[in-house]
């Protein structure tokens, strides 16, 4: 038994659009050298390459997977938006939605993307390993069943939830979402169901702009199986871990999953251009301890994460390595660079107080007892 991790080199291959920095190229805008995209390869890449140097990869059961099937797909994605999306990477590329840009082969290459999300998934349910890590590109958690969004063109963790509940006749499964970024498409894929919670951490009000409020709960059947934490700017450490101990811990005690899946993004890393938030390697770590912790409590230790955005080259793979070494219990010498530097910039005592109030206060209306 081992921790899985699911990796196809094709997805890094992935073509989205030019942008100058985390701003589409064009107007004002001058192109960068290079080409650089806000979505680029590199951070990925270089999770993969430090988990190789760090001999970390070897103690991890490594796998690709096939890529995820049309009954798969359908089960979230309606059949025109997958004709559409196929017919644009035939020729050439397009774009399905708003930030949902693609080059050449794109379709495939997403379609890869969500297959090694759905087999690491499977892999854990069957008992083949006993958690996993899938290193998805393009990611999934914006992507809407009609529309691609936010660098996301295919809905990789709902996909794989909705094959493993068909396959496992399961009844209940826990998504939390840390990516820094709201998870609206999967809150709208499941907005209306109580057999998947959803849960998103995600700093507040930074997109989707006006997405993501702790007042939006869920719908008819499904209310009070979404829940969207909005964090401060700025929160760093703290703010994650309090949100984890206030609200995820006993929302998911509550729910009793028999599966948690993560949309893991690492863009709350204090480095990311795409975010404000300050969390450290050490935040990643110990929020997949966490996660890990509670799986073991209520599902059996079933946990699955699935990569998401971190869009900073020199931070995220610290950031990701910390939480993979934490899923698969193990250390390596990697140094966090940059550790001490963040741990520095954390927010001060009035700024700590007020976010942990503003939880305590999430977590009263939620009728769980806030824990000093
Ligand atoms: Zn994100």
């Amino acid at each position: 038994m081992a921790t899985g991790f699911f990796h196809d080199e094709r997805t890094l291959w992935h073509f989205g659009a030019i942008h100058t920095g985390n701003i589409p190229a064009g107007g004002w805008v001058q192109p960068s050298n290079g080409n650089f995209m806000a979505e680029a390869p590199d951070p990925k890449r270089r999770i993969v390459s430090l988990l190789e140097v760090s001999g970390v990869m070897a103690k991890l059961d490594r796998r690709g997977a096939e890529p995820a099937d049309d009954e798969a797909l359908r089960r979230v994605h309606p059949r025109d938006y997958l004709d559409r999306f196929a017919a644009m990477s035939a020729g050439g590329g397009g774009s399905v939605g708003p930030d949902g840009s693609f080059g050449p082969g794109g379709y495939d290459i997403a379609r890869l993307s969500t297959g090694l999300a759905v087999a690491a998934v499977e892999a854990v349910l069957t008992g083949a390993l006993d958690n996993a890590y899938a290193m998805t590109r393009p990611p999934g958690h914006h992507c809407l069943p009609d529309q691609g969004y936010g660098f996301c063109l295919l809905a990789n963790g709902a996909i794989a939830v909705e094959a493993a509940i068909a396959r496992h006749q399961l009844s209940r499964v826990a998504i939390l979402d840390w990516d820094v970024h709201h998870g609206n498409g999967t809150e709208a894929i499941f907005r209306d169901r109580p057999d998947v919670l959803t849960i998103s951490l995600h700093q507040d009000n930074c997109y989707p702009i006006n997405s993501g409020a702790a007042s939006e709960r869920g719908s008819g059947r499904g209310e009070g199986y979404n829940l969207n934490v909005p964090l401060l700017p700025g929160g760093g450490d703290q703010a994650y871990l309090n949100a984890l101990d206030l609200i995820v811990a006993p929302a998911l005690r509550r729910y009793r999953p028999e599966l948690i899946v993560i949309a893991s993004g690492v863009d709350a890393n204090a480095l990311d251009p795409l975010a404000r938030m300050l969390a450290h390697s050490e935040t990643f770590r110990a929020m997949m301890a966490r996660a890990k912790a509670l799986a073991d409590e209520l599902c059996g230790g079933r946990l699955v994460a699935i990569h998401e955005g971190g869009y900073s080259e020199v931070y995220v793979p610290f950031c990701a390595h910390a939480l993979i070494e934490e899923l698969a219990g193990v250390r390596s010498a990697v140094a966090d660079p940059v550790l001490e530097f963040v741990r520095a910039q954390q927010p001060g005592d009035a700024m700590r107080a007020l976010q942990r109030r503003l939880l305590v206060e999430q977590a009263e209306t939620l009728d769980f007892a806030a824990r000093a």
